[in-house]
Parts: C-alpha cells; sequence; structure tokens
C-alpha cells in the first residue's frame, strides 16, 4: 500500500520490519482469519497466540527465539514475506505508519524504524498517510486491537 514511498526491492534488502526483540513485540502483526488461512496454506503446522491489549483480544503467530530476537515465521529470509503483498496482515501492508493513542486521540503516526522511508521528504510520506487514511481509520474502528499505545520517537502525521 505504500509502493510510492517503499519499493519491494528496498524491503527485500531490509526486512528490519519481520524481526522483533522484546522491545518491539508488540509489532508481531494482528493475524485476521482471512489470513490465517493464508498463513495455514504455508505452514499447516504453524501455532497462533492470543494476546490481549486494552482489553482487546486478537491473535497473532507463536514465534520461536533465535539469538535473542524473534523473526517472524512467515519471513523466507531469501524471498521476504512469504504471505506476498496480497495476504500479508494488514499491519505489515500498512509499514511503517501506525495507528495510535496519543492523549485520547487516534492517530497515524510514522514509526522512526524503517531506515528507507525515514530518508524520505515528509511531504511525500504526509501525501501517501493522507490518500489512506480513510482506510486505514475505518480498520482501525473495526480492528481496535490494531491502535497501541502512543510511544515517544513516533511522528504523529495525521490526527483524527
Ligand atoms: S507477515 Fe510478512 S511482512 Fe509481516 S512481519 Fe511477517 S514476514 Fe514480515
Amino acid at each position: 500500500m505504500l509502493s510510492k514511498i517503499l519499493s519491494k526491492e528496498d524491503c527485500s534488502k531490509c526486512k528490519i520490519c519481520c524481526e522483533f526483540d522484546d522491545n518491539d513485540l508488540w509489532e508481531n502483526p494482528i493475524i485476521y482469519d482471512d489470513c490465517t488461512e493464508s498463513v495455514l496454506k504455508i505452514n499447516p503446522s504453524q501455532e497462533f497466540t492470543q494476546t490481549e491489549l486494552n482489553g482487546n483480544k486478537y491473535k497473532v503467530l507463536k514465534l520461536k527465539k533465535e539469538n535473542n530476537i524473534y523473526p517472524c515465521a512467515m519471513l523466507d529470509r531469501e524471498k521476504g514475506c512469504m504471505l506476498g503483498s496480497e495476504n500479508k496482515p494488514f499491519d505489515c501492508k500498512i509499514w511503517p505508519l501506525r495507528v495510535m493513542k496519543k492523549n485520547g486521540k487516534t492517530v497515524i503516526a510514522l514509526s522512526p524504524v524503517c531506515p528507507v522511508v525515514s530518508e524520505k521528504p515528509i511531504d511525500e510520506i504526509m501525501s501517501v498517510a493522507h490518500e489512506l487514511s480513510d482506510i486505514i481509520f475505518s480498520q482501525a474502528s473495526l480492528h481496535p486491537e490494531m491502535i497501541k499505545d502512543y510511544i515517544d520517537g513516533y511522528k504523529v502525521l495525521i490526527e483524527k
């Protein structure tokens, strides 16, 4: 969804958003039913973990820790995401945009972690965020579990 500012080639060289440590395990993407089917087609024995944030329950992939890192179970280190751009979780489709709650408002914020988008001019990032804002806010209304608590360092782009 962010192909205007984030190319497949850039993503395939990086993959930073597909590996987590203890501090950013909250970024392990939410898996909804349509995505569950795609995951199980790739790995029928993949397990899931039920989790909860601010009273909202949701499901994520069960991950295995390797050298203090949890690689996403759908990550192929050579080819990238095995789910492909159409079937990957919504959280991954909008990376590095995140929906957060700040001072009681729902906001679209920019993760400082993506090394590619961080180098783009802010007006280009804002333009893409505005184009996607209706889709992102409506998904967040349907699935409040995707609204994370605000973290310092995330740049607020749009407030609802
Ligand atoms: S589902 Fe795909 S894009 Fe999302 S974190 Fe896992 S490997 Fe990366």
